[in-house]
């Protein structure tokens, strides 16, 4: 048994990760967590099948422009589209500076949306890469 923390969410529930033949095999609350005190919320509690659902996928998806049908594309692959892609919009919408002179340095044609299962370490480092690329529209959706 290892402790580990739910991905799910902010809270930061203490979980019980049951590892049997290199295979997680059971989550449950952890008693000795100060936050949670042995409690998992039903999402927390399915975390499980985060680690071993026949439906979780493992490949990164694409549906091209006009496509009607989604492709695997390798991890590799996806990044570079990602990263062509936010490089070409941040040189595009650029703003130097306001009309009247005053520094701006932003790009309004780049945002970040975060999801639930990022955790605490991943959104800090995201807020710090698309500030420091000058975006200002991050969000994530547990404060939507
Ligand atoms: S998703 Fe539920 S169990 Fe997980 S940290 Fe949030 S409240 Fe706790």
């Amino acid at each position: 048994m290892v402790q580990s923390i739910c991905p799910y969410c902010a809270v930061g529930c203490g979980q019980k990760v049951y590892v049997k033949d290199e295979r997680v095999v059971q989550i449950e609350g952890d008693p000795d967590s100060p936050i949670s005190r042995g409690r998992l919320c039903p999402k927390g509690a399915a975390s499980e099948n985060l680690v071993n659902s026949p439906l979780r996928e493992t490949k990164v998806k694409y549906r091209r422009p006009h496509g009607t049908d989604w492709e695997d594309l390798s991890l590799e692959e996806a990044t570079e589209m990602i990263a062509d892609r936010l490089i070409a919009a941040r040189r595009d919408t650029w703003e130097e500076e306001t009309d009247d002179g005053r520094p701006l340095k932003r790009t309004l044609g780049v945002a970040f949306l975060g999801g639930a299962t990022l955790d605490s370490e991943e959104n800090y480092l995201i807020k710090k890469f698309f500030t420091a690329a000058g975006a200002v529209s991050i969000e994530n959706q547990a404060r939507i």
